[in-house]
């Protein structure tokens, strides 16, 4: 059971499918009809549950699978965008065998560097959600 913070009305996940797009992850209060954000919860789960402020100081960070790519939120120069992994990045560039305790580790171990490689796409005027690929890692 989620709770809209904006009209406190109750709402059930059955009803309020969580959805993803260029802000993050969300669902739509059927109430009111308005966003609320949501995040990961649990190391390499899709469990869902609604965004605190000490999510962002989680080491191991929560994500979402989508089509096999990984979507991560991330502060960069005290914005947040939404990070967009691709699937043929984290099976060719880092060899997970796409299960997700090996994607969970890929993004542990390489979290900087990946966040580098969004950070230069930020300023050669990428969007969020900034896709991360095979191409930046000079893979073809
Ligand atoms: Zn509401």
């Amino acid at each position: 059971m989620w709770n809209c913070k904006h009209c406190k009305v109750d709402v059930s996940r059955q009803i309020a499918h969580p959805a993803i797009d260029s802000l993050g992850i969300h669902f739509v209060c059927p109430s009111c009809f308005k966003r609320n954000s949501l995040v990961g919860a649990g190391r390499g789960s899709v469990r869902l549950q609604q965004a605190t402020a000490a999510d962002d100081s989680s080491v191991n960070r929560p994500f979402l699978r989508s089509n096999g790519d990984l979507f991560f939120r991330q502060k960069i120069h005290n914005k947040y965008f939404q990070i967009q992994l691709t699937r043929d990045c984290l099976d060719r560039v880092f060899g997970s065998d796409g299960s997700v305790s090996q994607d969970t580790e890929v993004l542990r171990v390489n979290l900087k560097h990946i966040i580098g490689i969004a950070a230069q796409k930020l300023r050669d005027g990428s969007h969020s959600p900034i896709k991360v690929l095979c191409a930046d890692f000079g893979l073809a």
